[in-house]
């Protein structure tokens, strides 16, 4: 076989390199088994993968013992999102992305994020950025905009409004239309309006991406809606960060995955992704306050709490959904008192000697908080990731060392399933964990450029060392970069070189066309 191949490539023209990834063991993203090979660099490109017969003068680098494959795709990220945004100078490299050898990150998810893709994508292109960007248009902020945050449906004319910045955002080069149904106002949205605004990004030949409507006792139902609104809108439909939250639905994820496999055997195009962890993280209001008193303006909401006829109720809602889980909930972020960060609420009812729910209560009239909830079960984790149409995605954003305690997958999501969940554990085989990486997001977005080492394709590539390419970020301490990344190029520029960082901004804001 390697005769035929020095044969082949022999008689083939040589290829002009810059760079040339020397027998490294090729995974190029198909789900193939790995195989020794070279991996060919010129330029931006891709230009040979496999015995290849190069030419020039180029930068050879010794890939034995090591890994390459394409560099990774993260579905569902939220690095647009406020503080944490990739606009922001400080988290222009997106550091803890790129040391985990991903190149290329999606936002616009749950439905948040800017709106204004054109805008966003432009900001983009003049200040850089590290890795890749592609967006999906954001629901809640596109309802917000031709409504507000009001609990109803919408008029004739601002469903309208809503239809045409969808329609704008996927002319600017959004991949499709994302919503996140259990926060406001996307809550208030009914199943219809949802086909409307997926038939517009459907007409683009963009995705529907769903932060469900449940995700617990409640899973089966919400995937339901997400399959009733691919059937009605003909659009590939994508269930993010796919899970069974929540003591009573664990086990859940069998049925689950019965479910998809019926729709995809139907002809519905359906995938999900997931993190490799068994804690979720979101704000507390989303966690433990019902989206019926979610309504209105900050100033409104956080008045509702002192509301004579109203707060009474909030208090007995947000007591029975604190119960149970007062040591689930830790409090990732809360700038007001950075003492409760990285604490439960029960650890921090027992100091401050008052009931859980008040600590809640209290935290949302400050303002709110991030958190990180403990409900899932390594069982339904291992279920979903065995699956060939689950990618790997983080749900994370871009940070950077701080004192808040975030949840460790902005940090650690790729070396985990693959260093940990494949090389260490063998739940996946490397080929399938690399696959949900890299061509499997790449196919679920849209990419046909991204996400394969193939001739042509841009050159994200990472070179890992299978050994140590491991997360190293914790609960307790989530701010500690990944390890094992040996060089990685983002269109051909190395960003991560003999495992050192460089402050490169080669990413690229990614246009649908
Ligand atoms: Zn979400």
């Amino acid at each position: 076989m390697n005769t035929l191949f020095l044969l082949l490539s022999l008689a083939a023209d040589p290829v002009a390199a810059d760079v040339v990834i020397r027998g490294a063991t090729i995974y190029d993203g198909s789900g193939n088994a790995g195989y020794v090979g070279d991996v060919v660099i010129k330029d931006d490109k891709i230009v040979g993968v496999g015995p290849v017969f190069f030419a020039g003068k180029p930068r050879v680098i010794d890939g034995t013992g090591l890994v390459v494959a394409p560099g990774y795709i993260d579905l569902h990220t939220h690095c647009d999102s406020g503080d944490n945004s990739v606009t922001k100078p400080v988290h222009r490299f997106n550091k803890c992305y790129l040391t985990q050898g991903v190149t290329t990150v999606i936002t616009g998810n749950c439905g948040a994020g800017p709106s204004d893709v054109k805008g966003f994508y432009g900001t983009l292109d003049k200040n850089g950025v590290g890795t890749n960007v592609a967006h999906l248009v954001p629901h809640n902020s596109v309802r917000t905009k031709a409504m507000g945050n009001a609990n109803r449906q919408p008029t004739a004319e601002e469903l309208q409004k809503m239809r045409d910045l969808v329609d704008a955002g996927m002319k600017d080069g959004a991949w499709g239309l994302a919503t996140g149904l259990i926060y406001t106002p996307g809550t208030y949205a009914k199943t219809d309006e949802i086909i409307e605004l997926a038939k517009v990004a459907a007409k683009h030949h963009g995705i529907y991406a769903s932060h469900m409507r449940h995700e617990d006792t409640r899973l089966l139902e919400a995937i339901e809606e997400t399959l009733t609104i691919g059937r009605e809108a003909k659009i590939p439909v994508h269930i993010s960060h796919i899970k069974a939250s929540g003591k009573k639905a664990w086990g859940l994820s069998g049925d689950a995955v019965a479910l998809i496999q019926k729709a995809r055997a139907g002809g519905i195009t359906v995938t999900a992704d997931q993190y490799p962890y068994i804690a979720s993280s979101t704000s507390l209001s989303a966690t433990v306050v019902p989206t019926r008193y979610r309504d209105g303006t900050t100033q409104e909401y956080r008045a509702r709490f002192d509301d004579p006829e109203k707060g009474p109720q909030m208090k007995k809602a947000i007591e029975a959904d604190v119960k149970g889980r007062e040591k689930a909930i830790v409090i990732a972020s809360f700038a007001k008192n950075r003492k409760w960060q990285g604490k439960s609420l029960g650890q921090i009812a027992e100091m401050e000697n008052k009931p859980a729910a008040d600590v809640a209560i209290e935290i949302e009239k400050a303002g709110g908080a991030g958190v990180v909830i403990f409900g899932m079960s390594e069982e339904d984790v291992h279920v979903y990731m065995k699956q060939p149409w689950v990618a790997t995605a983080s749900d994370g954003s871009a940070w950077v060392p701080g004192d808040s305690v975030p949840h460790p997958r902005s940090y650690g999501t790729f070396p985990r399933k693959i260093g940990r969940y494949s090389i260490t554990d063998g739940v996946i085989p490397l080929e399938q964990a690399i696959r949900s990486a890299s061509g499997l997001p790449a196919d679920i977005i849209g990419f046909t450029d991204r996400g394969y080492l193939k001739s042509g394709q841009f050159a994200d590539v990472i070179v890992f060392d299978p050994k140590t390419f491991r997360d190293a970020a914790t609960f307790e301490q989530p701010h500690q970069y990944a390890t094992g990344v040996k060089y990685l190029f983002v269109n051909g520029k190395i960003v991560i070189d003999g495992g050192e960082f460089k402050e490169v901004l080669a990413g690229k804001a990614l246009r649908h066309q």
